[in-house]
């Protein structure tokens, strides 16, 4: 249903849970976020508001990447364990999705083949699991990701948290939509200007089958056959 996520110099809980109840008028069931910490990902998540959230976010949440996720559940009831955000088996890697994965359930019996176990009944889930299978071919985060969506029928807004490489946070889009949002050292990603806006009016949106790594000092797009995009960002104009 709605996604935020941050890089940049500040703490990214606190800015997470702030994007996320910015998105609440859009309707939920539950929430959750992630942070790269020092020492791998650190992920809270929970059925009900984004308030009884921020109230289970422990104060040594600390890190200055992250992402964060409003579910409004379509495959898998509301509950703690279907939250979003959802980690592979070694906890590497944390996604966000808003959208449908239709092959979910022939991508996750083929996965469970091979021996993976899921925590969850989410279609959501079997893309982190395949961002983790494909990393075993690449070092690179992008090249993980765009051979995950290869194999994947269905929409998605995502957002991949990668403790190997919390310089960056990766985000794409196919029928349901993303935005980064442009600051001062660092950016913001999103499905709705509404989350962003207080903290930046300079955003790009990102076309469907369009990639982005997102970055504290900037961004870069790209397709998913690995082409650079060159987008113009624009300027909203939007009360806070
Ligand atoms: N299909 C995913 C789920 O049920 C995402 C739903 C959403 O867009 O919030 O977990």
């Amino acid at each position: 249903c709605g996604i935020v996520a941050y890089i940049g110099g500040k703490d990214a809980a606190p800015i997470l849970l702030e994007g996320l109840a910015r998105l609440e008028y859009r309707g939920y069931d539950s929430a959750g976020v992630a942070v790269a910490a020092k020492g791998g990902l650190k992920s809270v998540k929970k059925k009900g508001r984004v308030a009884d959230l921020a109230a289970v976010v422990p104060a040594r949440f600390k890190g200055t990447s992250g992402i964060g996720h409003t579910r409004w559940a379509t495959h898998g009831e509301p509950s703690d364990v279907n939250s979003h955000p959802h980690l592979d088996g070694s906890g590497r890697f944390a996604v966000v999705h808003n959208g449908i994965i239709e092959n979910a359930d022939q991508l996750r019996a083929k996965l469970e083949s091979e021996g993976v176990v899921f925590a969850s009944e989410t279609d959501t889930e079997v893309l982190a699991h395949l961002v983790a299978a494909c990393a075993k071919e690449t070092d690179e985060l992008e090249d993980a990701v765009r051979a995950a969506l290869s194999r994947v029928v269905g929409t998605y807004g995502i957002a991949v948290l990668d403790a190997e490489h919390p310089d960056r946070i990766v985000v794409a889009r196919n029928g349901s939509p993303i935005v980064l949002g442009i600051g001062e050292k660092e950016m913001f990603a999103a499905s709705d200007v509404a989350a962003l806006v207080r903290y930046t009016r300079q955003v790009v949106h990102l076309d469907d089958g369009e990639l982005a790594t997102v970055r504290a000092d900037g961004f870069q797009t790209f397709t998913q056959d690995a082409r650079a995009t060159a987008k113009q960002p624009s300027t909203v104009d939007v009360e806070e």
